[in-house]
């Protein structure tokens, strides 16, 4: 029974036609800003929890674990914020 489903699926699905998309500026832009959270966010943009910790360059939700990145938020801090809390070892 499985297979016979299983051949059927394989038989109906045929190669779609390719879409190409060009990796332009903009294109990248819309990409990044989808991932981004801009000003002071009180709520994880993933689960919507209120459970969230700022870091420097991050919003860290402890309910999901999600991590956003601030947009314009300095990586270079995140990183010295990182070695301070003892959450890396500092070489
Ligand atoms: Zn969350």
């Amino acid at each position: 029974m499985k297979l016979a489903k299983a051949k059927k699926a394989k038989a109906k699905a045929s190669p779609e036609p390719a879409v190409v998309i060009r990796l332009t500026a903009e294109h990248t832009l819309q990409r990044t800003a989808k991932r981004f959270v801009s000003g002071s966010p009180t709520r994880c943009p993933k689960c919507d929890s209120t459970y969230i910790g700022r870091e420097p360059a991050f919003i860290h939700c402890r309910l999901c674990g999600k991590l956003a990145r601030i947009a314009d938020a300095p990586l270079d801090l995140q990183e010295l914020w990182e070695l301070r809390s003892g959450l890396r070892i500092a070489s």
